[in-house]
Order: structure tokens, then sequence, then C-alpha cells
């Protein structure tokens, strides 16, 4: 076996995550955890600077209620999130993040955070949940009051750890094991209670962007489907593994268009269909009554314009030089205002763009266009698993205990195995949480840890040695194979003693693509293809054994590839189970091309069994908050 030392770390909460939910987590566990006499120790296989969707910082926060103003309710945003996800949310969760996501906010601000104030000291929105910040440091800013709080706490913190996999005993979680990416150790965290917050899964599809451009998505990529990997193979109870996201953005790098729908109010035409959500809104009565509320679902905002791009009248375009000049217009009288608010105009379109997705301000320079003077294409994204944002894939955690919720079976945000919880992206059917949401519910997740710990006082975790050894050696193997038969070709890269990273992950995309709806398949697929896909997927599976790794990047990436395929799996069990098409514009069933209310209105949740290695498959009630 490669040589590692082994180090062992004891705790009573194992935070496992640097983002946003992770530091919420960490901050509030930090605070009761001192008062208890608890310790708290948090593992990034980043660092929490910069790790995580937020890494490059943002230009909005996507959820604030402005409670204290009476702008919203809680109820006001459960309502809005059952609408977006076409009546399918556990809203005892959406509630309970919509209740505490300001306080989140204010503390940003109290920390340093820059959220614009317009004449009177209200918050700029930048439609009716967002606000405006100037977030280039919003990341740096939320971890460095997550790692005061946990270094006040006598806490410990490890970055540029890569976390593969939990410690489970008779369904109760304690703790888990990983390696460090830049020396050569293995750790093994004991820990009396766990939080997984290591966010969504990229890469799972094959992306547009190959080749050259290979690595550029939407979704940062960072996140490799880890949450999602510790919970299944923790034993814990999934659910909305089918709700993927796709977003539509800039395309080919990837830009966000929220600023242009919301502040700037641009239109989205097809080349030879016109503005689609105009031409195709018949289509929408075939969505009811989702299709015909506002505002109206994401998914079927995308459905039109997709329909537009298989009718073959793309490409579809973002219309900024018209929306530019219509905000301009005011000033056309008067030529020197209007030269600076056109200046002023251009100076927002290119800095949302360097707020946080720089490469669409190169592609912008590269392709010679001023959005002031023509439009740029969009496009629908390939799917991504981000349970935070609007898709919806996740653990099924308990929900909160004041509310009348069926979903109670531990302290809210537990999963099913016992000491395990999950907030962000890793916990599931809360969408629309975004960064704000996510650090809300960490801070939730991360006060009812330690409280578990105080009321319920688990005892310290007692792993077996050999266990931790067979762990060892299962989390090192590619390293292993790589040295055991490197020499047996010339080229490294080419053996038939093994496969590397890359390979799997072209497989794994590859047949995500081609079976579970990917870009090329136009997002459509149907039982054969799934099944097929499942096949296919098992072959993978037994040949991801012969992984190698020259070194410990390549050691990451081929757990990387694992984690992901093990998302990915869920995902096609999940799409093949829900037998209707729910969330066009995400996935199409064109076997089953309609929405079927009275057999599929109900969560779809899986679980895969550790003893067994078989997967169960099932349907859950949804629980509507009364009177809401
Ligand atoms: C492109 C994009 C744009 C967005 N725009 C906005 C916006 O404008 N406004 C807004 O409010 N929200 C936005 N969001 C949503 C927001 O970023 C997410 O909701 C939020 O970051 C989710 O928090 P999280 O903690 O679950 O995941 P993240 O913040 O992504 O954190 C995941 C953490 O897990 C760590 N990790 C991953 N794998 C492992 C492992 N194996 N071991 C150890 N650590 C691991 C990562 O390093 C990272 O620290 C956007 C998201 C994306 C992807």
């Amino acid at each position: 076996m490669a040589n590692f030392e082994t180090v062992e770390v004891n705790t009573d909460l194992l935070i496992i995550g640097g983002g946003m939910a992770a530091c919420g987590a960490a901050t509030e566990a930090a605070y009761w955890a001192k008062k208890n006499g608890l310790k708290i120790t948090l593992v990034d296989k980043a660092a929490l600077d910069r790790s995580g969707a937020v890494a490059q910082g943002l230009s909005a926060i996507n959820q604030y209620l402005g409670i204290k103003n009476g702008e919203n309710t809680p109820e006001d945003y459960v309502r809005y999130v059952r609408q977006d996800l076409m009546g399918i949310s556990r809203e005892d969760l959406v509630f309970n993040i919509a209740r505490h996501v300001d306080s989140s906010v204010h503390l940003f601000e109290k920390w340093g955070l820059r959220i614009w104030t317009d004449e009177n000291g209200k918050y700029v929105r930048e439609g009716r949940w967002q606000v405006m910040i100037n977030g280039e440091s919003y990341k740096i800013i939320v971890a460095e009051a997550a790692k005061n709080a946990i270094q006040d706490a006598g806490g410990e913190i490890f970055e540029r750890v890569f976390i593969v996999e939990p410690l489970v005993e008779n369904n109760r979680c304690l703790g888990a094991v990983g390696f460090s990416v830049r020396e050569n150790k293995f750790y093994v965290f004991k820990a009396r209670a766990t939080i997984i917050a290591a966010g969504g899964a990229v890469h799972v599809f094959r992306p547009r962007s190959v080749g050259e451009g290979f690595g550029r998505s939407w979704y940062p990529p960072f996140n490799t489907g880890s949450s999602a990997y510790f919970t299944i193979r923790a034993g814990a109870e999934m659910t909305c593994q089918e709700v993927r996201f796709i977003p539509v953005r800039f395309k080919d790098a990837y830009g966000p268009v929220g600023a242009w729908f919301l502040l700037f109010k641009s239109r989205a035409v097809s080349a030879g269909g016109g503005e689609y959500m105009v031409t195709r809104k018949e289509e929408l009565k075939n969505w009811a009554p989702y299709g015909l509320a506002k505002p109206i679902p994401a998914n079927l905002r995308n459905y039109l314009g997709q329909l537009d791009v298989d009718a073959g009248l793309g490409p579809l375009y973002m219309m900024t030089h018209e929306a530019i000049a219509k905000l301009a217009e005011e000033y056309k009288d008067d030529p020197k205002a209007f030269k600076k608010k056109m200046k002023e105009l251009e100076a927002e379109a290119w800095e949302d763009f360097l707020d946080m997705t720089i490469s669409q301000a190169h592609l912008w320079a590269a392709q010679n266009i001023r959005p002031e003077e023509k439009p740029s294409e969009i496009a629908a994204c390939e799917p991504y698993f981000i349970g935070s944002h609007s898709g919806a894939s996740g653990a099924w955690v308990s929900g909160p205990e004041d509310l009348p919720t069926p979903y109670k079976w531990g302290p809210v945000n537990m999963t099913t195995v016992e000491g395990l919880f999950a907030a962000g992206d890793a916990s599931g059917a809360s969408p629309h949480k975004f960064s704000s949401g996510s650090h809300a519910e960490g801070r939730i997740a991360g006060k009812s840890a330690i409280r578990y710990l105080v009321e319920q006082n688990p005892p310290a975790p007692q792993v077996d040695a050999s266990k931790i050894e067979e762990l060892k050696k299962k989390v090192l193997q590619p390293l292993d194979t790589f040295e055991q038969h490197k020499d047996y070709s010339t080229d490294p890269t080419v053996n038939p003693n093994y496969v590397l990273w890359r390979h799997c992950l072209d497989r794994l995309q590859k047949i995500m693509d081609e079976y579970a709806g990917g870009v090329t398949m136009a997002f459509k697929t149907n039982k054969h293809l799934l099944e097929r896909g499942l096949e296919l997927m098992q072959f993978l599976k037994e040949d991801v054994e012969k992984i190698a790794a020259k070194d410990l990047h390549d050691l990451m990436r081929c757990w990387e590839v694992i984690h992901r395929m093990w998302q990915a799996e869920a995902h096609i069990r999940s799409i093949l189970f829900r037998e209707e098409t729910r969330w066009p514009g995400y996935y199409f069933r064109a076997d089953f091309p309609k929405m079927d209310e009275d057999n599929w209105h109900c969560f779809v949740n899986c679980k895969w069994n550790p003893e067994t290695g078989e997967w169960e498959m099932m349907k859950k009630d949804v629980w509507n908050m009364p009177g809401v």
C-alpha cells in the first residue's frame, strides 16, 4: 500500500465542506459549542476563502425576504417555490429557511459585504427576492467569519483534505475518512455528529464545452457529487434525485442572465421564431396549473426556448442592445446625459460578468461583442445537480420541530442516518435557498447538531482498527494500481491493466448525455434509453475498480469521478421510476410526455442499502402548509 501517514482527529461535530452552508454551520455551531464545551472541526477539499460555488463572487444575493420592512413573508416564499418546482417541494424546510434567511444577509452586511442601497437606505432589489451586492469578495467575507468563530471556540480547520467516505455503523454516522491533496496523509475524522455540506455536482453530463473548452461550465468545477455520494453510501434516504437543473445562460462562457432579465428587462428571442415566451404561450396550458400561474417556472421558460431550437429556429439571443437602448431612451433629448447613461449601463453590463463569470467578459471581447450594439447568444446548459438553486436533489432530512410537518423523525436537518445532518446542496427538496438560504440552512443544521449532541449525548465513536485499514487501502488503491502496472507499457496513459480518471469521466459523461437526456439528445429520454444507460453504468462501475492515479492530484480526480458516478446512478434510477414528464426544460420522458398529477404529485425518494447493495425506490406524499 502507498506509504501514507494515518492522522486521526477526534471531534464532537464534523462539518464537511467549506462553502456557504458549511460556513453558516460553523458560525452558528461554534457559538453553541463554546457554551457547551464541545469541539467542532471543519474540513474542506479546497481553501475556505475561495471554495465552492461562490468562489469567484456574486453580484446578487438571491434570497432576501425583507421581513422587517414588510416586503415579503415566509409564506410568500413557500408559494413561490411550490410554483417554480411544479408543486413538488418540502414546504416545511422552505419555510424554515425563509424565516431565517434575512438574518444571514444582515450578518453578511455586518461582516463587511457591501449591499447596494437606494437614496432612502433601502436595499436595491434586482427582482422580488434578490438584492444587489458588490460581491467580488463575498466568499472571503463569509469564510472569515466562519474561521474566526471556529478559532474562538477552540475548533480545528483542515483545508485541502478531500473527504471520500462516511464512517457508519448500525445506521449511525461516526465521521468520515479522506486524504490530503497536498501531502501523503490519510485522515480519519471520528465525530459524534457530522454535517455534510459538500455542494452539488457538475460534469456528470457531457458539457457543451469539450476539447479546448473542457472544464468550463456554468457550475464551478469544484463540486463533484461528494454530498450525494456521502449520504447515499451512508445509507441515507435521498429525494428529488431526478430534479436536475438546466440554466439558460450566455452561450459558451455561461455568463449570468439574471441581471439582463430582471434589471435590464431584456427580451430573449429565437432568430427564426421571435420572442418565444410570447409566440409559444399556448403551450403553457399543457402544464397547468403551474404553467398558467406567475412567475412561470424556470423549467417551462427553458422549455419554450427549447421548442424553438428543436424546430430549427435558433440560435437564441438575449437582446442586450435593445434593452440598453430602452433604458437610455428617457435621456435621448439631452446628449450629455444620454452619453453618461449609456456609459453607466455599459459598465453595469460588464461588471455583472467581471463579478462572477470573468470568462464571459473575455468571450465578449474575443468576439467583438458590444452589448449596447448587438445581441448575444444564449443556450440551455448541460444538466447540473444543485439542490440549493432551481434543482432539488439531496438528502431527505427531518423537518422543523415547531411545524406540523409529517416529515419528523429527529432533530431538524438530520438525515435518516443518525447523527448525520445535511445542508445547502446536500439537503433535498428545498430549492431556491441560493447563497444566503444555504448559509441560513447551515446555521439551522449547525445549531440542531449541537443540540443533538447536548440533549442526546451520543457516545464517542468506536471504530475497529481493521475497518480503518480496509478503508485506507480502498481510498489509496488507485495509487497502488498505478505503481503496480505503470511499467507494463511505454506510455503510462495506455495500459491494459488500468483506466485513468479521464477515461472514466469521458465514459460517464457519454452515458449520461446519450441515455439520460443530455445536450446532444435535446434533454429527451425514455425507459429503454434509461435501462440501457443503467446497464452501461454497471460496466463502468466494474471498470472503475481498476482506476489508477499517478499522484495525489490524480487520486482526487479518481474519487471525484466515482462520486459523480453514484450521483448519476441515483439520477437515472429516479427519472426511470417517475413515469411522467413534470419538468420539461430540465428533462423530457418521451414515453410519458405529460404531467400526471393523479399518480405523480409526490416526491420520488431512493435509498441504497449498504448491507445488500440494493436500491429501493419509493413515493412520498407532498405536504402543503395549511393555509398557504
Ligand atoms: C454559477 C452559479 C451562480 C450562482 N449565482 C448566485 C447568485 O447570483 N446569488 C445567490 O444568492 N446564489 C447564487 N448561486 C447559488 C449559491 O452559490 C449556492 O446556493 C451555494 O453556494 C450553495 O452552498 P453549499 O454550501 O451547498 O455549496 P458550496 O458553496 O458550493 O460549497 C461546497 C463546499 O464543499 C467543498 N467540497 C466539495 N467536495 C468536497 C469533498 N469531497 N471533501 C471536502 N470538501 C468538499 C467545496 O470545496 C466547497 O467548499 C449560484 C450558484 C452557481 C453554481
